[in-house]
């Protein structure tokens, strides 16, 4: 993995590489990370690979990880368990809920990529392009991976914004995550209420 990846991550999350052993196994008799949160797939080295197969839904929101290919994360953490989420919004909530593990490898789709489905790219080396005029998901305040920093300078001249490496794109998912919370829990509200209406 990226040797920043590995001196920066800890260095935000407080000193991990202690606490990670201990609960690997997903005992319940400690405290720390709670079991509905932990990963559910079982352990696999290579999740990254085929990873929308292997994680077609982020955990946290339920949104489909095919349709925002784009936004996707995948969390691998020490223990080998792994976290595919839609976005870095819900990844930065896999962090922050799995206090036990050390993430070891942390994925992005890269946007610079053509392809229909965008591959992954490891966070280490991707630039991302906060708050630009590009719609963001589950935020505000977009954060596009891009795994050439040709194509986020090229994304920033189009559509303003900042490029900025993983931790400082991190960084603004937390500070965004209060406003973002709120503005999604009144969407998913609306959508459900009109759903109500739809069926009566
Ligand atoms: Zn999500």
């Amino acid at each position: 993995m990226d040797r920043r990846l590995a001196i920066s991550l800890p260095a935000l999350f407080g000193s991990l590489a202690a606490a990670g052993s201990a609960s690997a196994q997903g005992s319940a008799t400690t405290d720390g990370t709670p079991a509905q949160f932990m990963p559910k797939r079982p352990a696999d080295a290579a999740a990254q690979v085929n990873d929308i197969e292997k994680f077609p839904k982020c955990p946290y929101c339920g949104m489909s990880r095919r349709q925002f290919h784009h936004a996707r994360m995948l969390v691998q953490y020490s223990d080998h368990l792994a976290d595919g989420t839609c976005s870095l919004h819900c990844g930065a909530i896999s962090l922050s809920l799995n206090i036990d593990r050390e993430p070891v490898a942390i994925w992005v789709g890269d946007n610079a990529a053509a392809d229909e489905v965008k591959p992954l790219v490891d966070v280490g080396k991707a630039s991302f392009l906060v708050g630009s005029k590009l719609a963001g998901v589950m935020t505000g305040n977009s954060k596009v991976a891009y795994g050439d920093p040709a194509a986020a300078n090229a994304a920033r001249a189009a559509n303003g914004g900042e490029v900025v490496k993983f931790e400082q794109a991190l960084l603004a998912a937390y500070t965004d995550m209060a406003q973002d919370v709120s503005r999604i829990r009144k969407n998913r509200e609306e959508r459900r209420r009109r759903a109500m209406e739809q069926k009566s």
